[in-house]
């Protein structure tokens, strides 16, 4: 759509969560907003990141189910993978997505723009490069959403064959027999598991000495014996130095080993999107990391100008890039908002087992200083757990020690375990509205629901087990 207008209230560049979040909320609130993409709208999360990889780990998880019928009585016959068919399935939820997002900016009346968004001085952005043709636009804010892309490492040339990132393997055309995981962070970790379920051999090759750091060790832990138990090889604290392709796959040289495999995902974090956003004659820094650098607002160093989502240093997930557009367009209307608290932001781990978490680890109370009390309470007495075949797991909860050494206000709710991405949202309200053990203690969990191990764990805090 070619702007009938070309001064508006507010001009986004990026489409991704953190830019599409900002025009569509500041459509609602009655803005007049333009909106520039260069690729895809949607950006990573909907094209190469959350929807795609969430996709194909529930492949895994249902070729899983498949395996496990017998047990229920149900013979499903021998269960074999038709990928492409997998890939199509993909393809189309992502694709219904992207669409559903187009129609739904066009019915707020968000200008939406095709090309590369480049940042002036006095809010002046040019459009260049796509089909919406080359143009000029002023806005009263702008929020800048540029995202980022995979980082790689020196010697590991992406082909997109046998090395790749994340946005060649959520397409890759054949299922590796085995693969190289390099970082064992949370996108290393649900590549691991989802292809280690789909039946390749999985080495994760971590330079740190755990996988998941961030994670309560507790947690990690779980996640470490599920792995293993599977024959995912886990090698921490090694240093990847190189690869020598043979055949047609390749002998990752790592810790002085080498580990021939079909395929190399590398999965070392991301990188900000900056590198050409114009910016000249601005006020707009850029850190040596590449961030741009905001306030506790998003506010840049250039007036009326803001930034989001990956781009910023904060958390790299798409609900965090969401409510950062939520807060800049409140921001820009003068509402004085509360600033995003970082600290408790609501992380979610989709391999198997799942992990889900908000609040202080117990490792990070400590260090903190800050004496707690902690409860751990597992799954493999639950009976959904058992019910859902999924009895690994637990709900840690850390909570302030009172001066009677009872245990007070919640600090930390750190979940792994069967769909605890989906079971976090209690504990992410008790964090993010400082309720204490007792306070959660006395709310009804529906039976039988997994949601009862975390009710298990409030009444534990309170000295006083119902179950265990
Ligand atoms: P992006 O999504 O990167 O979007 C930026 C957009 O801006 C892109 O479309 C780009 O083309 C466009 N753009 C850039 N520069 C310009 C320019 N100059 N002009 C015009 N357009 C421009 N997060 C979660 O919360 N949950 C998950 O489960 C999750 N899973 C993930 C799995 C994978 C494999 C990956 C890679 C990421 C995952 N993430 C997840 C992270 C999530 O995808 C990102 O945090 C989120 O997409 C960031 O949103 P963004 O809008 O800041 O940037």
């Amino acid at each position: 759509m070619v702007p009938t207008a070309e001064h508006f209230d507010v001009v986004v560049i990026g489409g991704g969560p953190g830019g599409y979040a900002t025009a569509l909320y500041g459509a609602s609130a009655g803005l007049n907003v333009a909106m520039i993409e260069k690729g895809k709208l949607g950006g990573t999360c909907l094209n190469v990141g959350c929807i795609p990889a969430k996709e194909l780990l529930e492949t895994a998880a249902t070729y899983l189910h498949v395996t496990e019928a017998a047990d229920y009585g149900i013979n499903a016959g021998e269960a074999s993978i038709d990928w492409d068919t997998s890939l199509g399935r993909k393809d189309k939820i992502v694709g219904g997505l992207v669409s559903g997002l187009g129609s739904l900016l066009k019915s707020r009346k968000v200008t939406v723009l095709d090309g590369h968004g480049r940042l002036h001085g006095d809010r002046r952005v040019t459009v260049a490069g796509g089909s919406s043709g080359d143009m000029e636009l002023t806005g009263d804010a702008v929020v800048l959403a540029p995202g980022s892309l995979p980082r790689t490492l020196p010697g590991f040339d992406v082909d997109g064959k046998v090395v790749m990132t994340s946005d060649e393997l959520l397409s890759i055309p054949e299922l590796p027999k085995r693969a190289a995981i390099i970082g064992g962070g949370v996108i290393g970790c649900e590549f691991a598991s989802m292809l280690s379920d789909l039946g390749t051999q999985v080495t994760i090759l971590e330079a740190l000495p755990k996988i998941l750091p961030g994670l309560d060790q507790d947690v990690t832990r779980v996640i470490e014996k599920s792995f293993k138990g599977r024959g995912i090889e886990i090698r921490t604290d090694v240093k990847v130095e190189g690869h020598a392709p043979a055949g047609s796959g390749t002998t990752v040289q790592a810790g002085g080993e080498g580990v021939d495999v079909d395929v190399v995902v590398v999965s070392v974090g991301r990188r900000p999107n900056t590198d050409d956003l114009g910016l000249d004659g601005t006020g707009v820094k850029v850190s040596d990391r590449g961030f741009i650098e905001v306030d506790e607002r998003g506010r840049t160093g250039e007036p009326g100008v803001w930034a989001v989502g990956d781009a910023i240093a904060t958390p790299a997930l798409a609900h965090v890039g969401f409510i950062e557009g939520v807060l800049a367009i409140r921001d820009i209307l003068g509402e004085d908002p509360a600033p995003v608290d970082y600290d408790k932001v609501p992380w979610a781990v989709y391999s198997r087992p799942e992990a889900a978490f908000t609040g202080l680890s117990e490792e990070a109370a400590k260090e903190a200083g800050i004496d707690v009390v902690t409860q751990k309470s597992r799954y493999n007495h639950n009976g959904r757990a058992m019910i859902v075949n999924q009895a690994e797991g637990m709900v840690k909860v850390i909570a302030e020690k009172q001066a009677d050494g009872r245990a007070g206000r919640i600090l930390g709710v750190h979940m792994v375990g069967p769909w605890v991405t989906e079971q976090l949202g209690q504990g992410y309200l008790a964090v993010n509205w400082e309720a204490t053990v007792d306070d959660m203690a006395a709310l009804i969990q529906p039976h039988p629901t997994l949601t009862e191990v975390l009710g298990e764990a409030m009444l534990s805090l309170t000295g006083r087990p119902l179950h265990g």
